[in-house]
């Protein structure tokens, strides 16, 4: 068996990885890179034609992958749907079939109705979590693993008497806690290879307390004020919403969801998981007056009226407002200035780096002249460095290779079986 890392050896995102044997081609991940040449994308690079972003570089040069190639690649599974591993996907030969969660499947086309990211179609196949898949000459089992992204996998792959195993994004102090557990129970020992991400080895100074523990300290700050509670995370990240609903609970308090966020949890409820939905006890929808107006213009109206019944308008917002957590985004600035708010905190809970942004600094600027305590409470999607020599250390793999790190070498420190790869070089297994 044959790898290549087409990104990610020396980077965080754009994870591309091929795995080749006995006349098959199986890619895992097709992430969308989050760099380019050092810097945050902008979202003008990501508007070039696909021949500029090839010549780039954003597109790896991949054989058999692209619409405009004689497709040649037999499947893709992706991990979970974070961009960063599905982004490519848009560029990719709809005759490959592309394996997910029902969950993965089901955040991204969400994220396409409401136009968070390009529309295209997939050749998506479901696969379920446990249950083992084959592609051409490999058997692939996908487990459940605890990261930011619901539903997100690692993979177990087999081939010709060889293992690999891909973390993809994991962590091991999130609401799934027990699933890094799990697969570090149940997956094959002494694996060929293991390939493992190493976002945190870089980001050491970053948090890492538990979705439970941060769910007590967000009740201690939310209970010492009086005000309103306003929330800025992203809406897809299910434990952090959970964390958020799970505190205004304990202290009695409604939480407040935008008409998005309700068709996200809506959305996931539906296949069968016990997310927080509209229907359930202290939640309602807000409807902001961007989002709406794009819901009835661009998306469909009903993926608006469906929350109707369950609607929070602007003036209930004033009244209870010291009874209230709230999801808020920079958009909602106007509707929020209409809230008339007295007071109260914004606890910023998303990775810091994001925050640098003119528009994110006029917002939060706003709400400080408002008199609202800006707050940061977060902690990471991505394992700390301990579960990370956990993972080696229990696996025991004949061989690591560090992937979805700007660090690499500090690898080396895990485990004397760990071999850095370059990216675009093929390695055997
Ligand atoms: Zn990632
Ligand atoms: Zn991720």
């Amino acid at each position: 068996m044959k790898a290549t890392i087409y990104r990610g050896t020396r980077e965080i995102g754009g994870t591309l990885i091929e795995l080749s044997t006995g006349g098959t081609r199986l890619l895992l991940d097709a992430g969308y890179p989050l760099f380019f040449n050092g810097n945050p994308i902008d979202d003008d690079v990501a508007k070039l034609p696909s021949d500029e972003l090839l010549k780039l570089g954003i597109l790896p040069t991949v054989a058999g992958l692209y619409q405009w190639d004689e497709p040649n690649i037999d499947g893709i599974i992706i991990s979970h749907a974070h961009l960063d591993h599905y982004g490519l996907l848009k560029y990719v030969h709809l005759q490959i079939p592309v394996y997910l969660s029902a969950g993965t499947k089901t955040l991204i086309e969400v994220s396409q109705i409401f136009k968070i990211c390009a529309s295209y179609p997939i050749n998506a196949r479901l696969f379920k979590m446990y249950e083992p898949f084959i592609v051409g000459a490999f058997e692939i089992k996908p487990y459940l693993i605890d990261h930011s992204a619901f539903d997100a996998a690692a993979f177990e792959i087999r081939a010709e008497g060889k293992t690999v195993i891909y973390s993809g994004d994991f962590r091991g102090h999130g609401r799934k806690a027990v699933c890094l557990d799990a697969f570090i129970r149940q997956a094959t020992k002494k694996a060929d290879v293991l390939l493992s991400e190493g976002s945190m080895v870089s980001r050491s100074d970053e948090l890492t307390i538990s979705e439970k523990e941060l769910e007590n300290i967000v009740v201690d700050e939310i209970g010492k004020q009086n005000g309103i509670t306003l929330v800025q995370t992203s809406s897809q990240n299910i434990d952090r919403i959970v964390t958020f609903y799970r505190a205004a609970l304990r202290l009695g308090r409604t939480f407040v969801i935008d008409v998005y966020t309700a068709n996200v949890l809506t959305e996931l409820n539906a296949l069968g998981n016990n997310i927080p939905c509209p229907s359930y006890d202290k939640l309602k929808v807000f409807f902001p007056r961007r989002l709406t107006n794009k819901i009835f213009d661009e998306v469909n109206g009903k993926y608006a009226y469906r929350f109707s019944k369950y609607r929070i308008s602007r003036e209930q917002v004033a009244e209870q407002q010291n009874n209230i957590v709230m999801l808020v985004r920079p958009s909602m600035k106007n509707d929020l200035e209409r809230c008339k708010l007295s007071g109260g905190i914004f606890i910023y809970s998303m990775w810091q780096g994001y925050r640098d942004s003119d528009y994110q600094q006029s917002f939060e600027q706003w709400l400080d002249g408002r008199g609202i305590n800006l707050i940061y409470q977060h902690t990471s999607g991505h394992a700390k460095v301990s579960d990370i020599r956990r993972l080696i250390d229990e696996l025991q793999p004949k061989r690591i290779v560090p992937i979805h790190t700007m660090q690499p070498d500090t690898f080396l420190d895990y485990s004397d079986k760990v071999t850095l790869q370059n990216d675009g070089v093929t390695f055997d297994v």
